[in-house]
């Protein structure tokens, strides 16, 4: 059994999946508080529901990519059986983890989005930094959400300390809503010399930054 907030269909908003549609299975709970954190709804409540049902409603939204997220999603162990049927399914899966949690137990066919949580957050202390490690350079991606420019400079800091460049198949350089001047962050990342991906949250343009299961 799993608790899940919600399980829906719309776009990817965010990675370099960004605008392929996308079924969501979205978990509930997380141990961590950043303070930026768009999906504060999930840490409550929640639905229990068996693998069975949840693989049942995917199937029925009839989409080849598979986002789970949260919360944080592997914070329940049965995340991992639920990863490991949806990639037997042939889903293309994609895990969205905030990055304390080891990824070890994660099966080797999905793809990883791993936040690397920046000062701002709140929750730097809490990254498990071994996580790095196991980024696979043709599948995972990196995400440093920044709110201000020590955030910038710490992002810096850690892909070149991690060799991120060559470790991850996309670093993401993600504004928190609102916090930043867009331009601003358009300016530091084109005179960084690095390869790195500005990333904005698409779903927010689309439907707004309070929208929920769309
Ligand atoms: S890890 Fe994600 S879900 Fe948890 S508090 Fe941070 S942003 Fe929110």
């Amino acid at each position: 059994m799993l608790r899940v907030t919600e399980i829906f269909r719309s776009i990817q908003g965010e990675s370099t999946h960004a605008g392929r549609p996308c079924t969501f299975v979205r978990l509930t709970g997380c141990p961590m508080r950043c303070v930026w954190c768009d999906s504060e709804y999930t840490f409550t409540g929640g639905d229990h529901m068996s693998l069975d049902a949840i693989t049942a409603q995917v199937r029925a939204f009839d989409c080849r990519l598979v986002e789970v997220t949260g919360g944080e999603p592997l914070a329940q162990p049965a995340a991992l059986t639920l990863i490991e049927r949806l990639c037997s399914e042939d889903y293309e899966v994609l895990i969205e983890t905030g990055g304390f949690v080891s990824t070890e137990g994660v099966d080797s066919r999905a793809s990883i989005i791993l936040d690397v949580k920046c000062p701002a957050s709140g929750e730097e202390a809490r990254n498990h930094w071994p996580n790095l490690q196991r980024l696979r350079a043709g599948q995972d991606e990196v995400k440093f959400v920044i709110a201000d420019a020590g955030d910038w400079a710490y992002a810096l800091e850690k892909i070149k300390q991690h060799d991120l460049i060559k470790r991850a198949r996309a670093v993401l350089i993600s504004p928190a809503w609102g916090a930043l001047d867009l331009k601003e962050v358009a300016d530091w990342i084109s005179s960084s010399g690095l390869d790195v991906r500005m990333q904005l949250q698409l779903h927010k343009y689309v439907w707004g930054p309070e929208a929920r299961g769309v």
